[in-house]
C-alpha cells in the first residue's frame, strides 16, 4: 500500500471509497463510519500527516475545498449546520496519519453531541498561560 497509508491507498484508487468531490489536489469522500448522514472526509492527494508537516499553499487550498464539499452537503441534504475537525496525533482522537479535515453535518436530531469536557478557567492560569504562549 502507498506509503503504508489507507487515504493515499484511497487517493490512489487501491481502495475503493464514496467519492462525492475530485480535483487536482483533493479528494472528498464518506467516512465509513458516519457520525451522521453526509459525514464526510477532505484529503490532500499528496501525503502529510497532519497541519503542522503540510504547506500553507496546501492549507490554504484545502480548506477552500472543504469550504466547496460542505457548502453541497448543506445545500443538497440539507443540514442545519456542519462541524469541521481535524485531529493531529493518537492523543487527540487521530486514527489516520493522513491530514484530513471532517464535514459532519448536524441537524439537531439527537445524533450526539462531539462535546470537550470542558471545566471553567482558572483566569489567573489563563492570564500566564496567553503571556507564555503569545507570538
Ligand atoms: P480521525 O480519527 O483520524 O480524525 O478520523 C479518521 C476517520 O477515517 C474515521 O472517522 C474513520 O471512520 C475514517 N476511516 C478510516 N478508514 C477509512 C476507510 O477505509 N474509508 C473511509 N471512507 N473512511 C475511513
Ligand atoms: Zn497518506
Amino acid at each position: 500500500m502507498k506509503n503504508n497509508c489507507v487515504f493515499c491507498a484511497i487517493a490512489a484508487g487501491e481502495i475503493p471509497c464514496f467519492k462525492i468531490y475530485e480535483d487536482d489536489l483533493v479528494l472528498a469522500y464518506l467516512d465509513i463510519n458516519p457520525f451522521s448522514e453526509g459525514h464526510a472526509l477532505v484529503i490532500p492527494k499528496a501525503h502529510t500527516t497532519g497541519l503542522l508537516d503540510t504547506s500553507d499553499e496546501t492549507l490554504a487550498a484545502v480548506i477552500a475545498r472543504v469550504k466547496k464539499v460542505a457548502g453541497r452537503i448543506q445545500k443538497t441534504l440539507p443540514c442545519d449546520g456542519f462541524n469541521v475537525l481535524q485531529n493531529n496525533g493518537a492523543a487527540a482522537g487521530q486514527t489516520v496519519p493522513h491530514l484530513h479535515f471532517h464535514v459532519v453535518p448536524r441537524r439537531g436530531d439527537g445524533a450526539g453531541e462531539i462535546a470537550f469536557a470542558n471545566g471553567k478557567g482558572d483566569m489567573d492560569a489563563l492570564k500566564a498561560l496567553a503571556a507564555k504562549l503569545a507570538f
